[in-house]
């Protein structure tokens, strides 16, 4: 149940209430914690129990994204290569990067004006593991099956500040330069335009229909407009939906109303 990547001697782990993010052991932050092929902690995930991946050991350093305007960033900076691709778990609201790296602080928050988009984890933080359940029901599943990247010691502290002031840019994907699309895209919501071409929209995800899903890759971001996929890695704004949607032919139900926001 654990994905290869991260059955590694020197990473520790934690066992956390099923279903749930409650951490079981205490003290797990010092001594009382697992290796990978403890029999405990595989009995415990065996019996449907969940588990934490603990950060800060073994140099493990995770960014916990759950805004899309921040998963935005991660990937445009890593378009321009300025982050390596790396191990990314799909969680209830966003994703979580692994890398390998020093990291000197226990935690860095992020924020957005005052929205917190995501946090950089370290020492005496953990993260839920792969495959393991959400309460909400949803599995944290493996999105990007890649080895965990190493970054040079103290590299992620570098790109705090560059995190920040991309973030503190205005919208990521759309321009308001006046122009029918971008009036478009101000004014209509992005999952009703998903389900009216057929999308079964769950909260603020559905099964990607531009590749050959199974899971929800596909998740939504209804303020901006935006929508990215894990699985094909197409992104972009409502404008860009639609035209895929008409490449692929797919069909627009007139029933379902494109509502105003
Ligand atoms: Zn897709």
């Amino acid at each position: 149940m654990m994905p290869k990547q991260i059955k590694q001697d020197n990473l520790a782990f934690n066992r956390v209430v099923s279903c749930d993010k409650i951490p079981i052991d205490k003290g797990w932050q010092k001594n009382n914690n697992f290796k990978y092929n403890d029999p405990e902690l595989q009995k415990h995930i065996k019996n449907k129990g969940n588990y934490g991946v603990l950060c800060g050991i073994g140099d493990l350093v995770v960014l916990d994204a759950d805004d899309l305007d921040f998963v935005c960033v991660i990937n445009d900076l890593e378009s321009r290569n300025v982050l390596p691709k790396t191990l990314t778990v799909q969680t209830a609201k966003g994703f979580h990067y692994y890398y390998k790296s020093k990291f000197p602080e226990r935690k860095i928050i992020l924020e957005k004006g005052e929205k917190h988009v995501g946090e950089i984890l370290s020492n005496g933080c953990f993260v839920i593991g792969p495959n393991s359940i959400h309460p909400s029901g949803a599995k944290y599943s493996v999105v990007r099956d890649l080895e965990i990247a190493e970054l040079k010691d103290d590299e992620l502290m570098e790109f705090e500040p560059w995190f920040k002031s991309e973030l503190s840019h205005e919208k990521v994907d759309i321009k308001g330069d006046g122009s029918w699309s971008s009036k478009v895209n101000q004014k209509l919501s992005i999952l009703n335009i998903a389900r009216s071409y057929g999308f079964e929209v769950r909260g603020n995800k559905a099964v990607c229909k531009f590749h050959n899903d199974t899971k929800p890759s596909l998740t939504f971001v209804d303020e901006n407009g935006l929508f990215l996929c894990y699985g094909c890695n197409l992104k972009g704004n409502i404008t860009t939906f639609v035209s895929l949607c008409k490449e692929h032919k797919f069909e627009r139900n007139e029933e379902i109303k494109w509502s105003r926001k």
